[in-house]
């Protein structure tokens, strides 16, 4: 392979938009960030962007065919599940390297009361039987599993909910909701201050990964609040894997000295 790298990568992360910032200096390399386009004003990466679907992995591989990508690096959230597999499949049919770039996740130290569960759902009907994570019966709950998942805690009556995201959410929606927009980074003391002011009885999280929401989980510990942990969902297997930024880098170098 002679001359630019075309490089499509899958976005919607912190750590797409730092690889897209490393590679915008190297002139031998073209990088496209794909984004969902879910959020109203998303944080913008270097380089170009391209956003919306791409019509399943058959679109995503016709799509690598027409733009003559030469390197593929899914480097979308861990619970964007549909995607990485479509990546997956996209790579195999269409011939184009990919690489997972993905977040280690949290894990939990002295003095966290984490209760793990499989999904959303397994929050919610865990949240239906208060009992089960010491929640009082009219308790108060930080839901910060992102607008899309809420549509779980639709039917619980109770408890008290605080929902954090970055854009509005839409029904269905838990009948007893107080909604905060915002997104991170997040503070230890702000996520402390927060969890005080309304009074939180227990924190609801995905396992995420990462320093920019990582703050709540050690406020927590503080408060000596339980913690309800989404479970990452299972990736495609067969795909390398690396966990930052650097490494997706160093993936691509790798693939370029050895075409070269
Ligand atoms: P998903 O369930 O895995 O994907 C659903 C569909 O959305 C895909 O089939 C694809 O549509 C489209 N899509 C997803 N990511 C895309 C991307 N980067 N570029 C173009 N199309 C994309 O994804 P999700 O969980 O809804 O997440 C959507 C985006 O938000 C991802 O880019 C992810 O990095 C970001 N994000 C997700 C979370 C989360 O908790 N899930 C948190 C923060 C950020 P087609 O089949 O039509 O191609």
């Amino acid at each position: 392979m002679s001359g630019v790298w075309r490089v499509l990568l899958l976005g919607g992360t912190a750590e797409a938009r730092g690889v897209a910032a490393e590679l915008a200096g190297d002139p031998g390399v073209e990088v496209t960030t794909s984004l969902a386009g879910r959020v109203a004003h998303p944080r913008l990466p270097d380089g170009a962007v391209r956003i919306g679907g791409f019509g399943g992995a058959a679109g995503l591989a016709r799509w690598l065919r027409e733009h003559r990508i030469d390197a593929l690096i899914d480097a979308t959230h861990p619970f964007a599940r549909t995607m990485s597999f479509n990546a997956a499949e996209a790579s195999a049919a269409a011939g184009v390297p990919l690489v997972a770039l993905r977040r280690p996740g949290w894990s939990a130290g002295p003095g966290d009361r984490w209760i793990p569960v499989d999904s959303t759902a397994g929050a919610a009907a865990l949240l239906a039987a208060p009992e089960k994570c010491t929640l009082p019966p009219d308790g108060r709950v930080f839901l910060t599993t992102g607008r899309t998942g809420l549509a779980a805690f639709a039917g619980l009556a109770a408890p008290r909910f605080l929902v954090r995201c970055v854009d509005p959410p839409r029904p269905p929606l838990p009948p007893r909701m107080h909604v905060l927009l915002d997104r991170g980074p997040f503070t230890v003391g702000g996520e402390a201050g927060l969890m005080r002011r309304h009074r939180i009885d227990a924190l609801v999280t995905k396992d995420s990964g990462g320093a920019a929401t990582s703050a709540k989980l050690v406020a927590a510990r503080e408060l000596g609040l339980p913690v309800i942990v989404v479970r990452r969902p299972p990736a495609p297997d067969g795909v390398p894997v690396v966990a930052d930024p650097a490494g997706a880098v160093s993936w691509l170098a790798t693939l370029r000295g050895q075409s070269g």
